[in-house]
Parts: structure tokens; C-alpha cells; sequence
């Protein structure tokens, strides 16, 4: 996707684990194009995962400096276990070159992200029911019976806590895959043509 918005798009997408973020945003990525933000981590890299490309898997001391040194856009602890933060500078790269870049962050974050960047465009991702939501985390396969446990209840309370604030600009319901990466690319495109036509009308 490309525009000659100096502006670019931020978007944001949060959803409970095992929603099928990570899904959705490869392949909306593979349609629209755009980049994806690989936030730094404190937690530890599961084995399917890359360093540099799922996240950046740093010490905490590391993600200490990094956040006391300003480079983060926002940064949680999320459900009190690890430290997850965006790295800014990649993020303005991207909205000066006018791009389109993906945020896969939690309310805490999406809600920080809204006061620095309040034009950022925000999508919560739901699953179908709680059943499918607890099969979806098993068939991952990253975690053991403990922490799915564990992500389920999380997910319920995060779920909740999205619906309640008046953050997210939409929310999709992740039933159909292929039903929910069309409307997910459908809302962001309508987004992007409206800043595209209202940043030309002011020129
Ligand atoms: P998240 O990034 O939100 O934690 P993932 O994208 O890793 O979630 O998806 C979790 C699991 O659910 C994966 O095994 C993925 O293939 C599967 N999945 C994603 N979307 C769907 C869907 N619509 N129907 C069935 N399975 C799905
Ligand atoms: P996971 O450990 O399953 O990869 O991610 C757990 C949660 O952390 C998800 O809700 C995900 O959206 C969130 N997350 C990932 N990166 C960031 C980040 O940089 N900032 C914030 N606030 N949340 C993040």
C-alpha cells in the first residue's frame, strides 16, 4: 500500500492470544502491504520463534535502558509477567516514508499509542466463542496446559476491558479466516482513502 499522505497509517491491532492476530496481519500484510513493528521483549523466545523477527528478545536491563533512554512508543507489562514495548523510531520511519505500519500490542499499549498518535487507526480482534478461542491456543502449540490456562483467563479479562473502553475504532470477529482478513483489509482501506482524500482536499 502506498500514498502520498506524508502521513502514513498507524494501525493497531490487538486481540486476546491465540486470536489469530499473527494470522490475520501476514496476510493482510501480503495484500496491502505495509510493515510490520517488532516490539522488544523480556519474555522468553519460544522455539518457532526468531529474534529480530517475532521480537526483539532482550534482558531486562536492556529493555530498562531502552525505555529510560525515550525509545520506546509505548511499553506494558503485560499481565504483570513480561515487559513488551514498541521501538519508535521504526514507526516514524514509516509514517514519514507514508507507509502503512502494523502494531500487534495490548490495550495498555493501544491506549498510550492514542494519546501520541490520536489519528492512529485501531482493530480489536474477537474470537467466534470461548470455546474455539481455548482450541485456537492449543493448536498454537507454543505454550503448556498451565499457561493456556493461564492466556485463556487473561483473555476474557482483556476482552472485557476492550469492549468497555471507547478505544478500538473497530472489531472483527475472527470466524472465518479468510471472511475476517477481507473485512479487516476492508476497514483499514477505507481509513487510508479517507486520510488520503482529506489530506488532498487541504492542499
Ligand atoms: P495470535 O497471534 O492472536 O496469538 P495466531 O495467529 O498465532 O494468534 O493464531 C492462533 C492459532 O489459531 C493458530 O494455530 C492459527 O493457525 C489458528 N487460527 C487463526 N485464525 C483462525 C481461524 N479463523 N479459524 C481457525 N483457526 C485459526
Ligand atoms: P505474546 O507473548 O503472546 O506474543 O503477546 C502477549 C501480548 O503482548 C499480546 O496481547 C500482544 O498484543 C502484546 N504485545 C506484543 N508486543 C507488544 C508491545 O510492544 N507493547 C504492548 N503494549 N503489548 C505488546
Amino acid at each position: 500500500m502506498s500514498t502520498n499522505d506524508p502521513n502514513g497509517l498507524l494501525l493497531v491491532v490487538s486481540g486476546p492470544s491465540g486470536v489469530g492476530k499473527t494470522t490475520i496481519v501476514h496476510r493482510m500484510q501480503k495484500r496491502l502491504g505495509g510493515r510490520f513493528s517488532v516490539s522488544a521483549t523480556t519474555r522468553p523466545r519460544s522455539k518457532e520463534e526468531k529474534d529480530g523477527v517475532d521480537y526483539y528478545f532482550v534482558t531486562r536491563p536492556e529493555f530498562d535502558r531502552m525505555q529510560r533512554g525515550g525509545e520506546f512508543l509505548e511499553w506494558a507489562e503485560v499481565f504483570g509477567r513480561h515487559a513488551y514495548g514498541t521501538p519508535r523510531r521504526p514507526v516514524e520511519q514509516s509514517l514519514e516514508r507514508g507507509e502503512l505500519i502494523i502494531l500487534d500490542i495490548d490495550v495498555q499499549g493501544a491506549r498510550q499509542v492514542r494519546q501520541a498518535m490520536p489519528s492512529a487507526f485501531m482493530v480489536f480482534i474477537l474470537p467466534p466463542d470461548e470455546d474455539e478461542l481455548m482450541r485456537r491456543l492449543q493448536a498454537r502449540g507454543r505454550d503448556d496446559q498451565e499457561a493456556i490456562e493461564r492466556r485463556f483467563a487473561e483473555a476474557k479479562h482483556e476482552i472485557r476491558q476492550a469492549t468497555e473502553v471507547k478505544l478500538y475504532d473497530a472489531f472483527v470477529i475472527n470466524d472465518d479466516l479468510e471472511r475476517a482478513v477481507e473485512e479487516t483489509c476492508r476497514v483499514v482501506t477505507n481509513r487510508w482513502q479517507n486520510i488520503s482524500e482529506s489530506t488532498s482536499s487541504s492542499q
